[in-house]
């Protein structure tokens, strides 16, 4: 297979140059650099590369060309290769310019020329990058291959698995795809169950649980140890960044996720608010390098795996996992976040994961091509599906039950759908019933300005409204608030006025600001009441629990 791509296009033959031979020194062995003066010879090469089935992993483009602007050509390029990076080549004047591209056309990022040193101003983003890039692109045919339907909610289970837990695979589409049934004809001495997973070994697994797909690629369901200082229950933001900092200062720390390291975060298509990436981060994205650098101190994460009951007996701590083993520490943090409201309306039941989705990965997205796609819900997720949908499907209509946006959603969100032309908003307007047997077909709305209802034929049902905590397996434990969030420090003796303590507390000391009613055990991130529900809260709060988790280790009184 021929190497993947890096394009660099710049009308300053000195800086192409430059650019081209730092990146063959560094990129050379697994990469083919190819350069173009004019954005005219970089759409033919590019052009060039799908006809020949090649991939294009990195385009460089200067902002201003001899022929076209960067951004024109840039925007070209996403249609030809949706998944390459795109960068542009700047002046330090221009930096202003090539930060509003960025915003306008999701370009990655912007480089400031001459980018010299490489090693400090160029190998740097472009590592980022390609690293991202790699984690996406299409595996090659020798690796893993799904055979399913696009709407069925096994394969979508399958698909969301392997896509949260960053595992490279190949769709193969049964209704599109000759390959797919020729694959599933090779099984005929048993029923065909879809979907298939088929693995390099030659090995394949029909229908399977995530438990047997992440047993076949070794990922980790038990724990090692049987003790441990600090026991994450949950590995989204928050408790990523409480296991990295646990870890880093010398805890012996297990993170343990039910599905998938990156939580709610990890179904986001791009996060545009997390300090340090100004061109947005897709929520696998973050959830990827979070893993790497957990794993870099250390941290034994243990998906997938359940964690259904915490007991207190003195100081020792033990947590129940789903395959009822136990698994005994000093302290517990509780980072499980929420779970999506589920919309009750008739029919939808029985069509989740076959056109009816909780959420939606990119994943998701890249199937909605040319598609028409509805979104319910106005907040910040819900807009941030929007805008990424567009991209691929035909038209996107949010269906919102509010009078505006502006109640329950971020300006900068707001801007970006009111810019984006295939992009529709119907305000007061929810799903009232869904349609389809096998699969989705149609919804109806109703739509209060008009006090009508409507029926429209759809395939794509994507829901976003509002999460709560599933913290029942902890009620006998620890106190919650009416809704089930987890109550911490200040906030437990609320009504019981300063100085008392909660019910069952025996410690002299009042509960750490994220303790909760037991000592030694503590939330962090959304589960938590009061909390501020972004990823930089929940990261924050994850770091900072790590520090009362010290001073709780350290006191004689536990
Ligand atoms: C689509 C979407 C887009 C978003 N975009 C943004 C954004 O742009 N900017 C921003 O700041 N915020 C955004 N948010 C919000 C942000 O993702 C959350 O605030 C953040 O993920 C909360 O982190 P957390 O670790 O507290 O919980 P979560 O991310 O909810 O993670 C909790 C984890 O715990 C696991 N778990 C639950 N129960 C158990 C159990 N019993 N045993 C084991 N594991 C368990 C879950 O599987 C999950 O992985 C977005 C949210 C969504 C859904």
């Amino acid at each position: 297979m021929a190497k993947p791509v890096l394009l660099v296009v710049d009308d300053d033959k000195d800086t192409l140059q430059l650019i081209a031979r730092d990146l063959e020194r560094n990129y050379g062995r697994q990469y083919r650099v190819l350069t173009a003066l004019v954005g005219r010879d970089a759409l033919k090469t590019l052009r060039q590369l799908k006809d020949r089935n090649e991939q294009a992993a990195l385009i460089l483009a200067n902002l201003r060309l001899a022929d076209m602007t960067g951004v024109e050509l840039l925007r070209e390029a996403h249609n030809l290769f949706p998944e390459a990076k795109r960068a542009l080549l700047t002046t330090f004047r221009d930096t202003e310019t090539a930060l509003k591209s960025l915003d306008e056309t999701r370009i990655d990022d912007y480089l400031i020329k001459p980018c010299q040193p490489p090693e400090q101003n160029l190998y740097p983003v472009l590592d980022d990058l390609l690293t991202d890039w790699s984690a996406r692109s299409r595996p090659p045919v020798a690796g893993l291959r799904v055979v399913g339907g696009r709407f069925s909610a096994k394969s979508h289970q399958v698909r969301d698995f392997l896509v949260r837990n960053c595992v490279p695979f190949e769709w193969i589409d049964i209704e599109r795809d000759e390959e797919a049934r020729r694959l599933v004809g090779e099984t005929r001495d048993e029923p065909t169950r879809l979907p298939i997973v088929l693995f390099p070994d030659g090995s394949r697994l029909m229908q399977p649980t995530n438990a047997e797909i992440a047993r076949k690629i070794g990922l980790k369901m038990r724990p090692e140890g049987a003790f441990y200082d600090l026991v994450i229950v949950g590995g989204g933001p928050s408790g990523l960044a409480a296991a990295v900092y646990g870890a880093s200062e010398g805890l012996r720390t297990v993170m343990v996720e039910r599905h998938a390291p990156g939580g709610q975060a990890g179904s986001s298509p791009m996060i545009e608010n997390y300090l340090g990436f100004p061109a947005g981060l897709s929520g696998a994205d973050l959830a990827r390098r979070a893993v790497a650098q957990a794993k870099k101190f250390k941290v034994e994460i243990v998906t997938p795996q359940l964690v259904t009951k915490v007991r207190v007996e003195g100081p020792l701590r033990t947590v129940t996992l789903g395959d009822d083993s136990d698994l005994r520490c000093h302290v517990v943090l509780v980072a499980t976040g929420v779970q999506w409201r589920r919309l009750d309306v008739p029919g939808i039941d029985k069509l989740i994961g076959a056109g009816v989705y909780y959420g939606g990965t990119l994943a998701e997205a890249f199937f909605c091509r040319d598609e028409d796609v509805y979104i319910v819900g106005g907040a910040n997720s819900a807009g941030q599906a929007a805008v990424s949908f567009s991209r691929y499907a035909r038209t996107v209509t949010m269906l919102v039950r509010e009078e505006s946006l502006s109640e329950s959603m971020s300006r900068y969100l707001i801007d970006q759908i009111a810019a984006t032309k295939n992009i529709k908003v119907r305000l007061r307007t929810t799903v009232v019933e869904v349609h389809g047997d096998q699969r989705l077909e149609a919804i109806t709305i109703y739509d209060a300005a008009k006090g009508e209802k409507e029926i429209i034929s759809t395939n794509a049902l994507f829901i976003f409204i509002g999460a709560l905590p599933h913290t029942e397996w902890l009620a006998e434990i620890i106190e919650t608030d009416d809704h089930g969030f987890i109550l911490t420090g200040p906030d437990l003796q609320r009504g019981r006025g300063e100085g008392h303590w909660p019910r069952g507390w025996t410690l002299e000391r009042d509960p750490f600001w994220l303790e909760s009613s037991k000592p030694g055990i503590f939330a962090a991130g959304d589960v938590r009441h009061g909390s501020v529900k972004r990823v930089a809260a929940g990261v924050g709060e994850g770091a900072t629990a790590v520090q009362f988790i010290h001073q709780y280790l350290a006191s004689a009184e536990r």
